[in-house]
């Protein structure tokens, strides 16, 4: 710097501090830097990649030396070379400060790098101010009647303006981000902004004010608006978890608070008040110390419940696709044994039809074997595929007005031959008096009460079955474990139901709630029933509610008998 400049004037020092407190410049200067300095770099240490934790440290070190500057510029007056260097790229920083500030605003909002375009606008933008700066177009002189740098107008309106347009950007951006952003975000944004806002308004228009009243005060105060930012975004750490650092908050606040604490020691002027000091230090060492380790603890708790939690996501996305590949096995695999399955069962009851010719007693038997056999395994097939139908949600209803008593006569006149042979009863209870026609698929309908008749024989070693269907005021509810809650009637409007009731094995009351699941069998079973497999009523559940009805057993238990009951609205939209 080629300024002529008388050094070491001691009356421009002893001007400076007659106008201003000085221990107000120490105050407003040292402590602001370090807790900026703090927690950029705490932030910084614990997020190096974040793009906005860099930001926030470029931006804690540019006010840092914004303040360093300054503050040699107040406490150096009597060397005026020294208050010139300082001075001098003030306002250059003053105007990184601003591009930051943009810049942050938007990666915060945006999570990502700004564009190019922006980049290089801003870099134009502030071009003149780089090459200004450090020329006599930003200071001329240091005028010794003033004891300040001599600033050129063409310069500082620049940065002035240059800053006014900077803070509308910022106002603009957030203002525009707010109103498209969904309902949780809003809140951050707008702290964010406001935050930003307050303090680039407190920091510049406290110099402008300054300037204007002649008042230094003022611009000393400002700075304090420095704290105003940190607090907001200690906030939002805290609140939204933005750097995901609850605990860089409460460091940072411990240690601002201890150099607060610290810094009184330079002030106390007796023994009194160095005393009352030192232990006001150590207890805000010990809380602070406590603090900070409780925070920690939680922290890392959180953390560890995150991991946890991610963990099990993973998990539970990794068996979600397996299910879903095995549905998908199903389906096809099932879709290629239905053909020659049918074509066997359908050559066998041929061949013992007589279609082609007549056959021996021994080669009927071995038959009637392979169409049984074929018989159970194209049932299976046709489970396996409505289990994967149900899970893919290709289940297809046919929805028509249908008749429920021609439905339960219709299985009793199937079923009345199988009853007999095993000696089995089988009644049929009709409704006295007749009852609605609904909508419904009926062949679904008749394939679960079909599978509730079906179970009911196979589960029963004597006595019989009972069919019966009954129009009622209103549904039951369910509870979640397949009970009927006592007493509690829903608004679900008139049901027809369906009971089906056998004098069979019953059913133990810890299996009930398993019962509709799939594959799901009781545990005594497969003696009286070796080919189940628990897929009829787990079917038969996702029918019903595709009815907007539901099903249920209700048992006494062992040995008991049960009852199958299906119940479906009357009043309905399919
Ligand atoms: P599957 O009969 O092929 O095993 P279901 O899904 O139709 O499959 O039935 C599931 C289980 O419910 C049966 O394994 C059996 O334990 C029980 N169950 C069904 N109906 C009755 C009944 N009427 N009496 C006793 N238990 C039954």
């Amino acid at each position: 710097m080629d300024y002529n400049l008388i050094t070491n004037n001691a009356t421009c020092h002893q001007m400076i501090a007659d106008t201003v407190p000085i221990s107000l410049v120490y105050y407003s200067h040292i402590p602001t830097a370090i807790i900026a300095l703090l927690v950029g770099f705490f932030v910084f240490l614990k997020n190096k990649k974040d793009l906005l934790a860099r930001l926030l440290l470029a931006l804690s070190i540019t006010f840092s030396l914004w303040l360093v500057g300054n503050f040699i510029v107040w406490i150096m007056n009597y060397n005026t070379l020294l208050t010139m260097v300082a001075w001098s790229p003030l306002g250059l920083i003053n105007a990184i400060f601003f591009i930051l500030s943009l810049y942050f605003v938007y990666v915060f909002i945006d999570k990502k790098d700004i564009s190019f375009k922006v980049k290089i606008l801003l870099a134009i933008l502030s071009l003149p101010i780089i090459i200004m700066a450090p020329t006599k177009m930003n200071l001329s002189g240091f005028s010794m009647s003033w004891c300040e740098a001599m600033e050129q107008d063409f310069f500082l309106n620049y940065v002035f303006y240059f800053e006014i347009f900077i803070s509308v950007w910022i106002a603009i951006l957030s203002i525009q981000r707010y109103l498209k952003a969904k309902k949780e975000v809003r809140t951050q944004i707008l702290l964010l902004s406001v935050g930003i806002i307050l303090f680039l308004v407190s920091f510049f228009g406290a110099s402008q004010i300054a300037i204007y009243t002649e008042n230094f005060d003022y611009e000393l105060y400002g700075l304090f608006g420095m704290t105003i930012f940190m607090g907001f975004l200690a906030y939002l750490i805290v609140q939204y978890h933005v750097f995901n650092v609850k605990l860089i908050a409460a460091q940072a606040l411990v240690v601002s608070m201890i150099l607060l604490v610290g810094s009184q020691f330079f002030f106390a002027t007796n023994s009194t008040a160095i005393v009352l000091t030192g232990v006001t230090l150590a207890l805000s060492l010990g809380f602070g110390y406590m603090l900070i380790r409780s925070v920690k603890q939680e922290v890392e708790r959180k953390e560890q419940l995150q991991v946890m939690a991610d963990k099990l996501a993973g998990a539970n996305d990794q068996l979600r696709k397996l299910d879903n590949a095995k549905t998908e096995f199903i389906s096809i695999a099932s879709h290629q044994l239905r053909t020659p399955i049918t074509a066997i069962k359908g050559f066998a009851s041929l061949l013992l039809e007589g279609s082609y010719g007549e056959l021996g007693d021994s080669v009927k038997g071995a038959l009637e074997k392979i169409y049984g056999s074929s018989e159970r395994l194209v049932s299976l097939i046709e489970d396996l595929l409505n289990v994967s139908r149900i899970e893919s949600g290709r289940m297809q209803f046919a929805f028509e007005k249908a008749n429920v008593e021609k439905l339960i006569k219709e299985l009793y006149d199937n079923f009345i031959l199988i009853a007999k042979t095993k000696e089995f009863f089988l009644e049929l209870k009709m409704p006295k008096t007749p009852l609605p026609e609904i909508m419904m698929d009926y062949t679904k309908i008749r394939e679960l009460t079909s599978n509730f008749i079906d179970n009911a024989l196979k589960y029963t070693e004597k006595g019989g079955v009972t069919i019966s269907a009954e129009l009622r005021d209103s549904g039951v509810i369910i509870d979640e474990n397949g009970f009927v809650i006592p007493n509690k009637k829903s608004e679900f409007g008139q049901m027809i139901r369906i009971t089906v009731s056998d004098t069979g094995i019953g059913i133990p009351k810890e299996e009930i709630p398993y019962l509709f699941k799939k594959f799901s069998r009781g545990k005594d079973v497969s003696r009286l029933n070796v080919g189940g497999t628990g897929l009829g009523l787990y079917v038969g559940k996702a029918i019903a509610e595709a009815h907007h009805g539901q099903v249920w057993v209700e048992s006494e238990g062992d040995k008991k008998g049960s009852s199958f009951i299906i119940e479906i609205p009357v009043e309905h939209i399919a």
